[in-house]
Parts: structure tokens; sequence; C-alpha cells
């Protein structure tokens, strides 16, 4: 009989998700255990709804079912994100600029599929949103990771990303407000990473789609808005911002200069017609999401519920003894260090496995966001504050006697 196997393409991704840690996850819920799921920035479970406007549209839509769409979308989604750009400042952005997608997520495999082949670089930060060197890798890449710094609130460390740039390299991956650290980046800081760019002529690729998810006043920039002169590739989409997750509801715009990048477009165009298009019944709720801002804001002010457990995540974290974490200013995690000579921790993966065994709480190891040492974990902080107080009490007295063998 003929085995088989995955595509060898598959076999330097690392996209961590799986493994251990989840198998011991879904071996318990089988066993009709229950436990608490910080791993996943998932809104809808911990009580978060659609705005009504959207749940409006959503019904509304259902009467006029359409066939596949435009292959970039339905007009009058890319139009209310051509608006959108509009108000972020996206430079030389037009309808035909912008592709919708099932997800951010497909759109950034297509946008790496479309541009590398095999030994081309492309610099993404570390710690960093997994599927960005997994779509790198398979596409036949290599991604390089560029060390962001929690000294310095996890921003990108310049010096390094610098350093990192060689001939082979076609583009920069900048995840503002970035996932896992929750960190968002001042202007000057894009502007440093524009100028890295504009020096070595390459693509940035601006994965923004916790834009509106920011907190403390505090204004974010679109990385796009600072570089007319280069080709950005901007992300965005309705599953945070909206709590759309479901959904599969992205897009992405080709924004500045393009006339070097006329092949690449080529590739793009091509990708995009050969999946036909984006789920359309997602695609026609862009209009309503994109014209309701509100609804999100109320819950990143005080008083809201993404402020309010940011604020206790914290402050809780930081009480524990052998923990430490920089406060977030956007999206909904926290990416605190664990003192890994304190509990002889080795192997961040089987600390967050202990963990799960013995207080039923499953968390992310650093390493599954490309962190190198054994001495991070994600919480996502979406679960009501008497949830994470909880957890936090758990983990407390998980860590009171806790090392790793
Ligand atoms: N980019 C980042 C930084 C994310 O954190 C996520 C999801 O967690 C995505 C993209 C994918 O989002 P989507 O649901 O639009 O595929």
């Amino acid at each position: 009989m003929k085995t088989y196997n995955k595509s060898h393409k598959l076999d330097h991704v690392c996209y961590d998700i799986r493994g251990p840690v989840m198998d011991e996850a879904n071996r318990m819920i089988a066993a009709g255990e229950e436990i608490l799921k910080l791993n996943i920035g998932n809104p809808a479970p911990f009580g978060f709804r659609a705005p009504q406007a959207v749940i409006d549209a959503i019904a509304s839509q259902l009467q006029d079912t359409e066939g596949y769409s435009d292959s970039r979308g339905l007009t009058s989604a890319r139009k209310a994100i051509l608006e959108y750009a509009k108000q972020k400042n996206l430079p030389n952005v037009t309808l035909d600029d912008i592709y919708t997608g099932n997800g951010v997520s497909e759109l950034i495999t297509l946008s790496m599929q479309g541009l590398l082949d095999e030994g081309d670089e492309v610099l993404v930060p570390s710690p960093d949103y997994p599927l960005w060197t997994a779509s790198v890798t398979l596409a036949g890449g290599t991604a390089v990771h560029y060390m962001c710094d929690e000294q310095a609130g996890w921003f990108p460390d310049i010096q390094d990303m610098r350093s990192k740039v060689t001939d082979r390299t076609k583009g920069i991956v900048v995840i503002n407000p970035n996932n896992p650290t929750g960190a968002l980046y001042p202007k000057e800081l894009l502007e440093e990473i524009v100028q890295i760019a504009r020096e070595h002529d390459l693509i940035l690729f601006a994965d923004e789609i916790y834009d509106r998810l920011v907190m403390d006043g505090e204004e974010h920039i679109a990385l796009a808005s600072l570089a007319p002169d280069l080709l950005t590739v901007s992300f965005n989409g309705l599953s945070k911002s909206h709590l759309l997750a479901g959904y599969r509801c992205g897009w992405m715009c080709l924004a500045g200069r393009k006339d070097h990048v006329q092949g690449y477009i080529e590739g793009i165009n091509l990708l995009s017609s050969m999946r036909l298009c984006s789920n359309v019944p997602a695609q026609s709720l862009i209009p309503a999401a994109l014209a309701d801002q509100e609804s999100t804001k109320e819950m990143l002010v005080p008083g809201g519920r993404i402020y309010e457990q940011r604020e206790f995540i914290t402050n809780a974290l930081n009480e524990i003894p052998g923990i430490s974490a920089v406060k977030p200013k956007a999206a909904f995690y926290i990416f605190p260090k664990v003192d890994s000579k304190r509990f002889n921790i080795t192997d961040d993966e089987t600390f967050v496995l202990d963990f799960l065994k013995e207080k039923r709480i499953l968390l992310t190891a650093g390493s599954g966001f490309h962190w190198e040492q054994p001495d991070h974990f994600r919480i996502v902080y979406l679960p009501e504050i008497s949830v994470l107080k909880e957890s936090c009490e758990r983990m407390a007295d998980f860590l009171a006697t806790y090392q790793q063998a």
C-alpha cells in the first residue's frame, strides 16, 4: 500500500498551536475535564458580541444571496475599506489596490506565496504572530528574526533589524499593535524602520489588525502613511475590532509606490483569482462594521472590559513572585516573563504543559512565537476579571513549589 506523508514544504514550518500541549489539552477535554483556555485570541467564547449594527447587517444580507464577487471583493466593501485607508492616511490606494480575504490569515499567506523564491529572506519580529514565519517558510523563503526588546517596552531593536538585512532580503514584517506583546510603536520608531526599507529597497508588510484596539488615548500610526515612496502591503480585518473572528473577514491594501513591483502585483492578482474570491457574506458586513467604530472604543476606556481586564492582569501578574510583565498598550495579549533560573525552566513548553496538567489552564509558550529563550508565555486576557483573578491565583499557587525536572 502506498503511504502518504505531508508535503516536504511543511517540514520547516513551525506553527505551534499543535504539539504536546494541545494534545494534552484535547485529551483532558475528551476526558470531561474543564480547562480554561487563555491561549487563543478569539473574543466570542468570552461573551464578546459583534456590534448591533453588524448583527443587523448580517440579518439583512441573508436576503440577497450573491454568487462569487470580483476576486478582489465587492465594490461596496472595497469602497468602505478605501474610505478607512484614507482616514489612516495610506498613500496612493485605489479600489484596485484592495483585496478582501478569508481573514487576514489567507492574505498573509497569499502575499508571501506571490513574492518569494527559494533563498529569499524576510525580516520577521521575534516574538512574532507565528503565521508570518510559517507563511514565509511555506512560500520557500527564510524568515530572519529581528529582536523586540522587552526592556524597551517590546519595541523592535533597530540595530538588530539593520544588522539582519542581506542582499537576499525582500521585506520587513511589522506587527503593530503587536501580538503577542500588546506593544504599540511610536512614529519615530516606525520612521526608523521605513528608513531601513528605503535604504535597501525593501517591501514593508504592515500587519495592523489591532489598530482599532488601542488604549490610553494613544494613536495608531499606519506604517504606509510614513512611506509614500515605498510599497507597503498593509493588512487589516474585522476579527478583533468587531469581534467577528468566525466570519473570516480581512483585507490587504497595496499602498505607496508601485511602478517597481508590477510583477509582484501580477502574482498577487493571479493568486487572488485562483481562490475565486473571499467569503461574500462576510465582505458585505465591512461597510456597516467600519461605519461603527464607537462600539469598539467603549471596550478600551476606563470602565470598558478590555481596559479593566488589562489593568487587572498586569497588576496581578506583577505581584506573583518570579513573574514580570510589561503593560500592554493595545490588543488583548500580555507576554509575561518567568524567572527561568528560579524555577529551573529549560523548556517553556514543558512549563506550560506542567501548568496545564496541574491547574487546568491553557497558555501558549513563548517559543510558539519564535521567542528563543524558555522564559516567556502569552496570556489572552479576554475573560472576565473574576476568571483572570482565579487564573493568577492558580499561577501563584503553582509557582510556589514549581521546579522543572
Ligand atoms: N495577524 C495577527 C497579528 C493576529 O494576531 C491574527 C490573529 O490572531 C491574524 C493576523 C489573523 O487574523 P484573521 O482572523 O483576520 O485571519
